[in-house]
């Protein structure tokens, strides 16, 4: 479980995260739902370890998150704009975290393999980024932040880029990525539409403050 209680945040006198409580389920899908500047990204960023709160706590499982050195904080995270290294095909991007964890190569090569079939990408191993989509990129992102099994998976408007149509295959991917992976994930989206679609639990952000917490169908009156 992550566990964020009475985060506080303020830019001068502009308060980015206002007294934020929340509880994240293991294994949940948790949608950080919010207009832009409503604190979401500096959430997301808080449960990282990567933002220094004026108050309040981080814990992941029983560890305060900032007491984890960055490097072994068990975090995969995907950006909107995903950097991946270009002189690298599909295969080495998605296995980069496994090599540098000095990992079997039979090891390392299962794992791609798997990887790069659940998010629909077995036969695009040995392709450069510049040679994939928008879309094909995000999930070969998702592929690469999985590799090594993280406790906690961070996704800031990682379709935010991409056009209506891409971005509604890949909810499609994320949700099929998740019932196959099970890892704790929070997704920051201003998009409802994709929140309801995704996620088991909606936080909705306004603000700075979490203005409510639910399952989809607890929140929202859907026809
Ligand atoms: P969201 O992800 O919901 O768009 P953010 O968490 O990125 O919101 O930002 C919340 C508010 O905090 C925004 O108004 C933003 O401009 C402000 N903010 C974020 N980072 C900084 C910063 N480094 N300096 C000043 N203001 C910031
Ligand atoms: P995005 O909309 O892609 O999430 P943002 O514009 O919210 O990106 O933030 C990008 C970076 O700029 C973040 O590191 C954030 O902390 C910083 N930032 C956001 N708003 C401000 C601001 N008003 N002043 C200074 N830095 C900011």
């Amino acid at each position: 479980m992550i566990t964020v209680t009475g985060a506080n945040k303020r830019y001068g006198s502009f308060a980015a995260l206002d007294d934020v409580s929340l509880d994240i389920p293991d294994g949940s899908l948790t949608a950080l739902l919010g207009p832009s500047g409503s604190g979401k990204s500096t959430l997301l960023r808080s449960i990282a370890g990567l933002e220094t709160l004026d108050s309040g706590v981080v814990r992941i499982g029983d560890r305060e998150v900032t007491d984890v050195p960055p490097q072994k904080r068990d975090i995969g995270f995907v950006f909107q704009h995903y950097a991946a290294f270009k002189h690298m095909t599909v295969r080495d991007n998605v296995a980069f975290g496994l090599k540098i964890r000095k990992r079997p190569k039979r090891e390392i090569a299962a794992r791609v393999d798997e990887l790069l079939g659940i998010v629909g990408l077995d036969g695009f191993q040995h392709r450069y980024p510049a040679q994939l989509s928008g879309g094909q990129r995000q999930r070969m992102a998702l592929a690469r932040a999985l590799a090594v099994d993280p406790q906690v998976l961070l996704l800031d408007e990682p379709f935010g880029a991409l056009d209506a149509k891409v971005r509604a295959d890949l909810r499609t991917w994320l949700r099929r990525l998740h019932e196959e992976v099970h890892v704790t994930t929070v997704l920051v989206t201003h998009d409802q539409e994709e929140a309801l679609d995704v996620a088991d639990r909606i936080a909705v952000l306004n603000k700075g403050r979490i203005e409510q917490v639910g399952a989809p169908a607890e929140l929202y009156d859907r026809p």
